[in-house]
């Protein structure tokens, strides 16, 4: 149980993200289960504080001046499966490692999130943005999330169509950004059934290797090995991956910023340029981020000082060490600046910034 007494002060958040950058936090609580993450957010509330979500930091980019009020760290774990003639219901507590979740299901022969190997962070946090890679994303098996609801104190269920999920998108990111705290999720998982290979650069690596019918464990394998190979996977050791993984999110266009963007790269590269682009809804295009980043100008590797981009991927901005949130936020903005000077397309950011803003 938590008291007044297991509120520490003072406590560096740089260390609790993959970053490796932030200030203190003036107080922080750990959290176990659902009632002390309700016990934590009431004495944030009763004192007026602002209220920090933490849960793997595998998406944060805090503030060197750090954050002034309560910094939750969602810890509860737990997990439990049950087996019913749709599957598997496999529901886990929101601070476990999502991995170590990706793993049991893949030694289970549990399918359905093979694809999402090597995520770093925790299970709570895959409904907020919809954790999706490889083809595949989380709001494909979960069926349940189970919430506090901070403006009631309640705790609330949300079954999957209730989540209003979207592209790296659901209701918990938009208009009901920092109402809930995710406290455990439920994902559906097919028992015996084959991986989900749909997702080219996945074929192609298994080919590489004469797997024509893959298994669970091959494609989970087979994953891990893409993400390492792009520093995409949490390691110490591993400088390209002191980062907060992909720093902006793909853009989804409209068609008449796809024909300019089409303009503009014939003008750079030359008539024969041709702009990646994948079907989205609504007859709009993704484009890859990191296409325009690099035909703006950037390459792997880039330096600024203390930050820079990955030397694996130009997607990710990395802390070279001793980098500052000031740093990284002054080299996102130079990229979003230049990428919109030259294509006309508005990158937004993908981690959450703490006491921090990405004004442009
Ligand atoms: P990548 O594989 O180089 O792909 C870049 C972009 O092209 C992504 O938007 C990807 O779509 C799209 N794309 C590539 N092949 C496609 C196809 N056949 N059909 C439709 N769209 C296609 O990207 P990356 O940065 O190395 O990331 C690898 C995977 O991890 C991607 O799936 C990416 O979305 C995912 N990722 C997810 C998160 C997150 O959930 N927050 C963060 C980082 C990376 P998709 O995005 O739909 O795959």
């Amino acid at each position: 149980m938590v008291t007044t007494d297991s509120i520490k002060e003072r406590v560096p958040l740089g260390r609790l993200t993959t970053f490796g950058i932030g200030g203190v936090a003036r107080y922080y609580l750990r959290a176990a289960t659902a009632g002390e993450v309700a016990w934590g957010a009431e004495w944030a509330s009763a004192r007026n504080l602002p209220l920090l979500v933490l849960g793997g930091g595998s998406n944060l980019l805090v503030a060197d001046e750090g954050f002034p009020g309560l910094a939750l760290h969602i810890s509860i774990t737990g997990t439990n499966a049950v087996e019913s003639v749709d599957g598997v219901d496999l529901s886990a507590g929101a601070g476990e490692s999502w991995d170590a979740i990706v793993e049991r299901a893949v030694r289970s022969g549990w399918s359905g999130i093979e694809c999402l190997s090597g995520i770093p962070g925790c299970v709570g946090a895959t409904p907020i943005q919809n954790v999706g890679a490889y083809g595949q994303d989380v709001s494909e098996t979960i069926v349940r999330v189970r919430a506090l609801d901070l403006s009631t104190g309640v705790v609330v269920e949300f079954s999957n169509p209730e989540c209003s999920f979207g592209y790296r998108d659901s209701r918990f990111k938009r208009g009901d950004r920092g109402r809930y705290i995710v406290l455990d999720v439920t994902y559906r998982l097919r028992n015996g059934a084959p991986p989900s290979v749909r997702y080219p650069e996945l074929e192609r690596y298994l080919a590489s290797r004469g797997i024509d019918a893959p298994t669970l464990v091959e494609t989970r394998d087979a994953v891990l090995a893409i993400r390492r190979r792009k520093s995409m996977v949490v390691d110490p050791t591993d400088p390209d991956a002191r980062s907060a993984g992909s720093f902006f999110v793909n853009p989804v266009i409209p068609a008449d910023t796809l024909s300019a963007v089409e303009r503009v790269a014939a003008d750079l590269l030359g008539p024969d340029a041709v702009v990646p682009r994948f079907p989205a809804t609504d007859g709009h295009v993704k484009v890859p981020a990191a296409w325009l980043i690099e035909r703006a100008g950037f390459q792997k590797g880039y330096r600024k000082g203390a930050v820079g981009l990955s030397s694996k991927h130009t997607l990710a901005i990395v802390n070279a060490g001793g980098g500052t949130a000031a740093d990284v936020v002054a080299l996102a903005r130079e990229i979003h600046q230049r990428v919109w000077d030259i294509f006309g397309v508005a990158l937004t950011p993908e981690p959450v910034f703490v006491n921090l803003s990405f004004d442009v």
